[in-house]
């Protein structure tokens, strides 16, 4: 194993040096960092893509100044190799749904993966899998979270940017309610009754469903301090949601985000209290 350095490298002769990894998912937030496009070729400029398995066969050894990974933990192999990817980075930023909350594969959770794997492969003798999907901050320090499915590209940059320059990335906390006010966009839940998780939905997305009359989906998973219990009781009082729809809207790609977990238990329980 590399030994982990906290050393920062970045002399004009020496560039900071960036790895990005993979782990269970479907390289989604990898591609947001190729879509960068013109911005790519800057980042270039400032930083060293020293492995990038997605862009480049070109592999430089650790230790790295910023790690970026994705995906989620799903077999006893991703959790050795994510202890290794840790001891070599300075920094982790963990980028996409998976690697922050378990991905939609995380809906093994709830359920019985053998049954799964029955169902799904021809031979499951040969598949070795967990029994649940966990994200990155379950086995490792993370320095810092990104949401999304896939994440947002600007808000990626302003990540590496703000570690690159060692300062706290400006990336809000608050809810896609607010990005969609800021827009001016007509309430699709307020106007037409569409059910809408956006007040619970971490912001990023710009509030793009709302913007085409649709409702959010969560895709971004929680805000900070999400109401959830506010939310599920005015979808049931107000727009007569049923509780498997409700539940079926919770358990999505951010299905094992704690707050999101919790709530879709505390309704399959009949625990909520509203
Ligand atoms: S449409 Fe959804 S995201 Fe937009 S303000 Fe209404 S509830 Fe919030
Ligand atoms: S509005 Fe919701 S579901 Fe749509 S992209 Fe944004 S966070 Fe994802």
């Amino acid at each position: 194993m590399v030994q982990h350095s906290r050393t920062v490298t970045g002399s004009p002769a020496q560039k900071p040096k960036l790895a990005v990894w993979k782990f269970a998912s479907c390289d989604g937030c990898q591609l947001s960092l190729l879509d960068c496009e013109d911005e790519l070729l800057q980042l270039a400029d400032h930083v060293e893509i020293a492995y990038f398995m997605e862009a480049s066969s070109r592999q430089q050894a650790g230790p790295y100044d910023l790690s970026l990974v994705e995906g989620s933990i799903t077999t006893a192999e991703d959790a050795r190799r994510i202890r290794e990817v840790r001891a070599q980075s300075r920094a982790l930023v963990t980028i996409g749904a998976c690697a922050t909350a378990g991905g939609i594969q995380a809906l093994r959770n709830f359920a019985d993966v053998d049954e799964f794997i029955a169902v799904v492969y021809a031979h499951p003798e040969y598949i070795a899998t967990l029994k649940t999907s966990t994200p990155i901050s379950a086995h490792v320090p993370v320095d810092f979270e990104l949401h999304g499915c896939p994440i947002n590209k600007k808000q990626l940059l302003e990540v590496i940017s703000a570690f690159l320059h060692r300062r706290r990335p400006q990336v809000p906390p608050h809810s896609v309610c607010i990005e969609c006010k800021l827009r001016g966009n007509v309430c699709v839940w307020v106007a037409h009754g569409t059910p809408c998780m956006g007040p619970v939905t971490h912001a990023g997305c710009g509030a793009l469903c709302p913007t085409y009359n649709r409702g959010c989906y969560g895709c971004f998973g929680p805000k900070e301090n999400p109401n959830t219990e506010s939310l599920c009781h005015w979808w049931r009082s107000e727009l007569g949601t049923d509780k498997a729809t409700l539940i079926e809207n919770l358990r999505n790609f951010n299905a094992s985000a704690p707050v999101f977990d919790a709530a879709s238990r505390r309704l399959e329980q009949g625990s909520d209290k509203k």
